[in-house]
């Protein structure tokens, strides 16, 4: 049989154990300020119920490591408000806080630690003081004074107010981390909104999707351009997409396949759009990157779209009033360049300055007409209008016009022209004219940037599949930087400042378009004993 005593310390110990468990899940549920200033007061109050205390007090240290939390019980509210400025942990608070180590003390007022009590502080004789400990850091403090009956802390006590800290420890712990999630959060919001803004406000569409082409960022803009939303996937599109000339897309062709498929970048492709909700098709500037995660993996990837159509669409004027321009003048030219050829004839004979005005009247026609030629040509190649008239032909007698008319620009400036045509002939299918123009340029180009008394030679490679042509010459070469520029439109190396030859920078792009578009290449070979080889290659004429 228990004894009365035994009983009642058996239902003390339960309802001991019942209120610490109540503090520990409180501890573990704590979500802010409000609950954690609740929670600390309970432990505080219980702390000193339990150890039968008269006073008991918690302090939380603050980023200062000074206390800038004090919470009592034992007194009144009265008695609290009379105590003045609360204590930050300079006396025996301090000493725990820096010790982080239990102190018991049996009398407080002949203790020499004992400072910075606050004026009012109700008269204390023990004590018993915990440090709040959390993760190997003293967060604050627990101590209890004057035991019921004037006796002294024992190690039950001290077990207690241990067990008490700790909660309180959690407790604090806790709530820190609720802030700094909180912070966080509000961190990441504020980020969020700020891409948000910067996202509809740029000028261009951007999306995000994952690697199954799952979209989960979009803006407005992209929204309207692709007809698409977030939450949609990209291969789910109802617009269509083609290439500039009309052509269709493949859809593994599209930036953001290859980007997706292959974790490629793919930079300013032009893509046609046509939405069947607008009806009208958009010309689309695309740009893909891939998304990495933090160990390189292919996560999805980023498409930024630019609506380019206005410039397009100027473009489009630009060309049509270019190619309508040269169109109406070259009708006049024609006329003009004839009267001029005759007038400069029919003068000839009279010598004198109305000779030299006809003649440089009919020069003067003569180059303005080539230059609408040209531009002309440079029009129609570039909208795919150039049609050519193929046919099986010999080559060797399109090659020696082109030298005859070529032969006395060289005689004037003392040049040695050859060409070297294969023994048997060689048939090419090709527009003869056209491939004479090719030839005219090349030859043309050879005489007018090789000095005076240099060497201008023609050879011909005829293969099985393919015949090649080869213009030679030892002038100056063209510099490293300029190889592939001399084949931009109106482009012209700096070297020809120097020589002062004239000419407009178009006949070698018409001249490579003309044999690309024949299926053939034009390109400029490296000259090892100085001067320039262009060589271009079409098809040879299949034996019949
Ligand atoms: P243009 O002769 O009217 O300037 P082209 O397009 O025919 O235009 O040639 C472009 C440039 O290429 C020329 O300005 C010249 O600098 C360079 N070039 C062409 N042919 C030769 C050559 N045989 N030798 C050196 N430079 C050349």
């Amino acid at each position: 049989m228990l004894t009365e005593d035994e009983v009642q310390g058996l239902k003390t110990s339960g309802s001991i154990i019942r209120q610490l468990l109540a503090l520990h899940s409180g501890a573990l549920a704590i979500s802010g300020e409000l609950d954690l200033d609740r929670l600390l007061q309970q432990i505080v109050e219980t702390a000193r119920r339990v150890t039968r205390s008269r006073y008991a007090a918690l302090g939380v240290v603050g980023n200062d490591g000074l206390i800038d939390l004090f919470l009592t019980s034992g007194i009144s509210k009265q008695e609290r408000e009379q105590l003045g400025e609360l204590p930050r942990g300079h006396g025996l608070l301090g000493v725990l806080i820096k010790e982080g180590k239990p102190i018991r003390i049996p009398n407080i007022q002949e203790d020499a630690r004992s400072v910075g009590f606050p004026p009012h502080h109700p008269p204390m004789l023990t004590l018993l003081g915990m440090p709040i400990s959390y993760m190997g850091r003293v967060v604050g403090d627990l101590y209890l004074t004057d035991k019921e009956n004037g006796e002294l802390w024992s190690d039950e006590d001290e077990w207690l107010t241990a067990m008490f800290a700790n909660h309180a420890a959690v407790a604090i712990g806790n709530a820190h981390l609720y802030r700094e999630l909180q912070q966080e959060r509000e961190r990441a919001e504020a980020d969020r909104l700020r891409h948000t803004v910067i996202l509809e406000n740029l000028p261009e569409g951007v999306m995000v999707c994952d690697t199954q082409g799952n979209i989960t960022l979009l803006n407005a803009i992209a929204e309207r351009m692709l007809g698409l939303a977030v939450g949609g996937n990209v291969h789910h599109r109802t617009i269509a997409t083609s290439h500039a000339d009309g052509s269709p897309y493949d859809d593994r062709e599209l930036p953001l396949s290859r980007t997706l498929a292959h974790g490629d970048h793919v930079g300013g492709q032009h893509i046609v759009v046509l939405q069947p909700s607008q009806g009208e098709a958009i010309d689309v500037l695309t740009s893909t990157a891939p998304l990495l995660d933090s160990s390189g993996r292919l996560i999805g990837a980023v498409a930024v779209y630019q609506d380019i159509s206005h410039i397009k669409a100027v473009e489009r004027l630009k060309d049509e009033f270019f190619s309508m321009a040269t169109h109406e003048l070259r009708t006049p030219l024609t006329s003009i360049t004839m009267s001029a050829g005759l007038l400069a004839e029919l003068v000839a004979g009279q010598g004198g300055k109305v000779a030299g005005l006809a003649r440089l009247v009919d020069d003067s026609a003569e180059r303005m007409r080539r230059l609408v030629d040209d531009l002309l040509d440079l029009s129609r190649l570039e909208h795919g209008r150039l049609t050519l008239y193929r046919r099986d032909f010999n080559l060797g007698a399109v090659i020696e016009h082109a030298s005859e008319v070529i032969a006395p620009l060289a005689e004037r400036k003392g040049q040695q022209l050859t060409v070297q045509l294969p023994q048997g002939g060689c048939r090419v299918n090709a527009d003869a004219t056209r491939i004479e123009q090719v030839i005219l340029n090349l030859l043309a180009n050879a005489v007018k940037y090789t000095p005076a008394g240099g060497r201008i030679s023609l050879s011909v490679s005829n293969g099985e599949a393919e015949t090649v042509i080869a213009v030679a010459d030892n002038g100056p070469g063209v510099l490293e930087d300029d190889r592939e520029r001399i084949f931009e439109r109106f482009y012209r190396s700096k070297q020809n400042e120097t020589g002062r030859a004239s000419g407009t920078g178009l006949g070698l792009p018409i001249t490579r378009m003309l044999v690309e578009l024949h299926g053939g290449r034009l390109w400029l070979e490296d000259a090892s004993g100085g001067g320039s080889v262009f060589r271009f290659s079409i098809p040879t004429a299949v034996e019949s």
